[in-house]
């Protein structure tokens, strides 16, 4: 083994949550012996698999918090570099054909929290003038907060692709899309311009005598690197690091997938925003496809309810054709597969069920079921989450130690706001009030552990 390099900080994993942390670490905090290790590319494992959406909806006014000051780090990079970044902000259509949406309106009640009475903006009676409509050409300019739209016309109007039984659509609008490969890369950059550095090598122990000792296998060999501090950025295999320390994360890894596809036919709207199904749907197979389905013990649940959530989106900007859509449907967790593709939960049907799914939305879709488009891809990754879907970001519970992880579903746009909050950590810098919610000494909090595990929602997209 080489006798290894001394660094002050040690960040492992180079996804959204560790190049993040490096980013603030360098650029705020001045720091200039950061070296951050992974034997894959930056941002090719769960990180490439993002839809790179965001939105401010989530269900308990921390998350909310956590999520706009992370938007708002977001904007300051757009605003330095509006190319890299490609920020929309057509924000999220959630959509439902329920008449009673009481408790839809509640859960906007509980996530906006003190600030609900200016944010929730209800438009039901037939003169609706105040909803603005979507600019997406000047983000800054979108309102925050909600229009609940419970107006058929303005319903019609704004979202004409939508099928006529939908009854309301709640428009969240500090939402949308942002290229968060783009959003690595010029984070990267400026790690590399303030003397971070990057280590091609993936870590096999930690041992700790005065200072940690990482154990790690490159492309030259193994090697040792003495660090002052280290960093578990490692997404879904963020427990196995935290094992190598003797701490036991709460954290486990459920599958989910995508379809993308160039929807030559333009039946997707490129103005349409992020647009979601809340309704559990059956979906609507042919008397023939009932039978077969019914047969097969691994195929029949598809002919039960499921979740709600599938959701569509143009993607690549205006001048582009293709589209993303998918269905976070999957509960189960899983052992993390190196090749995302090998996971039992990859699913090779995914495909159809999500462009029928889908359909129901935007019945405009129906003709890829029909006619499969030529040209997609379908693929997936992990939620690395803890159960109540609140991320871990702070102390690790060993000095010098520090974790950056369980974001779920919510990474891309949650990155900057837990980099800036994992690097004031570890710097004794500022934190925001919530920082002691988002880490692991929450599980002391008996109340606020109560209320979000029983909360009926957990923000899970
Ligand atoms: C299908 C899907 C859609 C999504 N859509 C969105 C979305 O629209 N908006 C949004 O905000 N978020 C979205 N997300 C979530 C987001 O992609 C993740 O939360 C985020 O990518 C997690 O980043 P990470 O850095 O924690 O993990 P990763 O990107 O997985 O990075 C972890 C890195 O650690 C490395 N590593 C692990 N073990 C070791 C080791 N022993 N030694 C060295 N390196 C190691 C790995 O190689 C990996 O590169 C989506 C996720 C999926 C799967």
């Amino acid at each position: 083994m080489k006798l290894g390099r001394d660094v002050e900080i040690a960040v492992i994993g180079t996804g959204f949550a560790g190049i993040a942390v490096a980013y603030y670490l360098c650029t705020e905090y001045q720091k200039k012996s950061v070296l951050l290790i992974d034997s894959r590319q930056p941002m090719s494992y769960t990180s490439a698999k993002s839809g790179d959406n965001y939105r401010n909806w989530f269900p308990h006014p921390i998350m909310v918090d956590f999520i706009n000051y992370s938007t708002d780090l977001m904007e300051c990079i757009a605003l330095e570099s509006p190319d890299v970044m490609q920020m929309t902000r057509r924000g999220y259509a959630l959509t439902t054909r329920r008449t009673d949406i009481d408790d839809l309106i509640a859960g906007l009640h509980a996530g906006y929290g003190d600030a609900e009475s200016d944010l929730i903006r209800i438009h039901s009676g037939p003169s609706s003038n105040s909803y603005q409509p979507i600019d997406a050409a000047d983000w800054t300019a979108a309102p925050n907060g909600v229009d609940v739209m419970s107006n058929q016309d303005l319903i019609r109007r704004t979202f004409p692709s939508f099928s006529p039984e939908v009854a309301h659509v709640l428009h969240i609008r500090r939402a949308g899309a942002i290229d968060g490969q783009q959003m690595g890369q010029y984070m990267l950059q400026r790690i590399k311009q303030s003397g971070g550095k990057r280590l091609s090598a993936h870590v096999r122990s930690i041992g700790q005598q005065q200072r940690f000792e990482l154990e790690v296998e490159g492309p030259d060999g193994i090697e040792q690197i003495n660090a002052d501090v280290i960093v578990n950025a490692a997404g879904p295999f963020a427990d196995e690091i935290a094992a190598m320390i003797g701490v036991d994360l709460p954290l486990k890894n459920v599958y989910q997938q995508k379809l993308a596809f160039d929807d030559q036919h333009g039946a997707i709207s490129r103005q349409l925003p992020f647009s979601l199904d809340l309704d559990d749907q059956e979906l609507n197979w042919t008397d023939e496809e009932r039978d077969l389905l019914a047969d097969d013990p691994d195929m029949a649940w598809l002919l039960k309810p499921i979740l709600g959530g599938a959701h569509c989106r143009p993607d690549g900007g205006d001048k582009r054709t293709w589209v993303k859509l998918g269905w976070a449907f999957n509960r189960e967790s899983s052992e993390p597969q190196q090749e995302l593709a090998n996971d039992p939960h990859f699913n090779p049907n995914f495909p159809e069920l999500i462009l029928r799914a889908t359909a129901r939305l935007n019945p405009s879709l129906q003709r890829y079921s029909e006619t499969f488009p030529s040209s997609w891809t379908h693929y997936g990754g992990y939620y690395p989450m803890t159960n109540e879907n609140w991320p871990l970001i702070g102390p690790l519970g060993v000095d010098g130690a520090f974790v950056i992880g369980a974001l779920s579903g919510y990474g891309c746009m949650a990155a900057c706001a837990a980099g800036a909050i994992c690097a004031a950590w570890i710097t004794d810098g500022n934190l925001p009030d919530y920082a002691t919610q988002l880490s692991l000494a929450r599980y002391d909090d008996e109340k606020l552990m109560t209320e979000i595990l029983n909360s009926p929602s957990k923000g899970i997209l």
